[in-house]
Order: C-alpha cells, then structure tokens, then sequence
C-alpha cells in the first residue's frame, strides 16, 4: 500500500483515494473492452456512455432541471471569463459584477475587453475580509447579466447566501465551492466551475447553462466558444477533454455514493468548524475574514509570528500535511479542505497546528 499524504493544495487539489484506485483499475482495460479509456475515439459507443453517465450523474446530484444544458468544455474557469460576455453581453450592453477578490476582479477584467462592465460592488471597502450586503449594491436596470464569484479561493471569502435577481439572468464562478453543498440551479442562469478544485482533474470546465441565454454569440465570437455550438454538439464539437471527464464522472458517482451533496455539506461544515474554533481559541493562528463570509472551503490563517512561516510548513511537510503555503499574493497559511478531503485531515492539521504553537508559540 502506498502512504498518502493530506493534500490541502488549493488546485489541482486532492482527489478521493477511492476513485483513484478505480481509475487505476481501469486504466490498461476499461471494462473488458482492452483498451484505456485515454485510447478510446470520443465518438465510440463506450465513451458516448461515459459522457453521458456523467452528465446525468451531475443532473442527479444538483437537480438540474431539464431547461439547462450541462456542458463539458476546456480552458479552465478563465475561458469563461471571456466565453460569458461573448455569449451574453450584446454590443453596447452592460454587465453587472461583483468584486470580492483577486478571481471576481479578473473575471470582470477580462469583460471590460468586450463591452460595459459596471462594477455594482466591491469588497475593497472591507479589505477583501468581508461581502457588501446587497442592499448597497448599485444595480444596473436591464444589465445583460450580474456576475459573482460564490467562494473566493485565495482569499477565503464566500457567500452563504444567493444574490436576489429575479430579471437579470445570475451568472456564477463556482469553481471552488460547487458540488461543496446543496444549490438551486434555477436562481442562476449560468453556473461554471473549473473541475479541478472540487469536481476532478484540471483541463475541464463545467457550465451550466439555462437554454434560453443560449444563441446569442456576438457574431465575432469563435465557434469553439458558442455556446450554441457546444450544446448541438454535446460538448463534441471538437475531440473533448475525455479523461478528465470521465475522472470527472467516477467523482460523480463517488459524491452520490457517499450520500449525495447534502452529505457533503454536513462534512464540509463539521471540518470548517473544526478548523476555525481552533484558529479562533488560539492567540497564535488568526484568521481576518468576517464570520459569515468565510469560506467553507479555502481556509487562509496566519501564524503571530511570519518568521515561523518556514519551520512550520517544514514540520507540516515531515508530518505528510502538503500544500499549506498560501498563496503568493497573500501570504500565510491556507488549508484547503474541499469534499476529498476528509475530517481525519483536518484532525491531523489542527493537532500538529496545537503542538506547533505549544513548542514555537
Ligand atoms: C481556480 C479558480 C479559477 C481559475 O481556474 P482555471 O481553471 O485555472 O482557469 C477561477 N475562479 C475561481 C473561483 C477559482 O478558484
């Protein structure tokens, strides 16, 4: 048996150990058919079934209604940055969005390229350490869209709570937090996720998307980034992303098996309050993010003391705890702890968190 270590790595981040192996299982000789699921043309029968399995396994797990297409498509979140205003934001339109951290602002960096963006609010006011209330947002009447990202991964930001927009389809960057609880697909119109924080492997991008805003590409709008042209052609336009999207699948079946997403969501809750009841009952860890905003998933923390920043991602590491470092821009500590991360992980970090502070405090 190889020795796995805890993975708190924000992305690519952990998988399950019990999908792993599955892949590993099916690797040389998928079902008996002699070849890799890696060798098979994505237009066979045997992929076509994959595909298809995994759609209708995400379907189950959100309870998509059947007015939205899922699609499977590549170029990570980031596409979408300039897929959704290339399909949504008419020339001469505006979009609204929502600034809460460093992937909001690139997703709204990235549509000023094509059209008006007004920013409708901005977490700059609170540091980033909070989400503005609604109530203060400057909504545009008649915007193409409103646009936010429901967790902030590097700054450990998230909503718990669903913007109101009942005329202006809601357009949402759920890459980090999708599948981390129960969600109602029919507020959104949109809803996409860069696989490889919380659904599989990175070179995958899941969108979901309601039909109606389907077919209105800007007519300078690349045919591989039409919405329209993916839906009719279920994700096949061109050769897709087949083995991550079949990892995608096993993921899906592995979310359903343990109990679906409400499962997910009593897990992810009891591992966030592991960690900040800790972080909070200490004087030596901190953690800046207002209560009700923070994030379920990526969790930043910061030691008293930076100058221990290297002794303890050092002792972390000798302990098999891997990928603490925060990130670049921000500094610190962040632990990651997405559905494939279990609670023994989080036990395993807060006691070495303990002893830390108890030697070097
Ligand atoms: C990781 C991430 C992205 C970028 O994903 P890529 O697939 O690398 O383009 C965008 N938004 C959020 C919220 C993320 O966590």
């Amino acid at each position: 048996m190889s020795k796995r270590a805890y993975n708190f790595c924000a992305g690519p981040a952990a998988l399950p150990e019990a999908v792993l192996l599955r892949a590993q299982a099916e690797l040389l000789d998928w079902h008996g058919k002699g070849l890799s699921v890696m060798e098979m043309s994505h237009r066979s029968d045997e992929y076509v079934a994959i595909a298809e399995k995994a759609e209708q396994d995400l379907r189950d797990l959100l309870a998509i209604p059947s007015n939205y297409k899922v699609l499977f498509l590549q170029g990570g979140a980031s596409q979408q940055f300039a897929q959704i205003p290339l399909n949504l934001l008419p020339e001469g339109g505006v979009a609204d969005y929502v600034d809460t951290g460093i992937w909001s602002r690139k997703s709204l960096e990235e549509a000023r390229r094509f059209g008006n963006v007004n920013l409708a609010a901005s977490g700059k006011v609170c540091n980033y350490f909070d989400i503005p209330a609604q109530s203060e947002w400057q909504l545009t009447k008649g915007a193409a869209y409103l646009h936010y990202a429901s967790n902030e991964t590097i700054g450990g930001v998230q909503f718990d709570w669903v913007p109101e927009s009942a005329e202006v389809p809601l357009v949402v960057d759920m890459s980090s937090d999708i599948l981390s609880r129960p969600i109602d697909v029919s507020r959104y119109g949109l809803i996409y996720a860069g696989a490889q924080k919380n659904i599989g492997p990175s070179g995958l991008v899941v969108v979901i998307v309601r039909e109606d805003l389907i077919g209105h590409a800007r007519a300078a709008c690349p045919t591989m980034l039409d919405y329209k042209v993916a839906a009719e052609h279920a994700s096949m336009y061109n050769t897709p992303a087949t083995f991550s999207w079949y990892l995608s699948g096993l993921i899906f079946e592995w979310v359903k098996e343990q109990g679906g997403v409400a499962e997910m969501e009593r897990r992810n809750r009891a591992k966030q309050e592991l960690l900040y009841r800790f972080i909070d009952g200490s004087d030596f860890y901190s953690n800046p993010v207002a209560p009700a905003a923070r994030s379920w998933m990526n969790i930043p923390f910061r030691l008293a003391d930076e100058k221990l920043d290297k002794a303890f991602l050092a002792g972390a590491e000798e302990r098999g705890l891997l990928n603490l470092k925060g990130h670049r821009s921000v500094g610190g500590m962040r632990a990651s702890i997405y559905n494939a991360v279990g609670l023994d992980a989080v036990q395993a970090l807060v006691t070495y968190m303990a002893e830390f502070e108890k030697e070097r405090g």
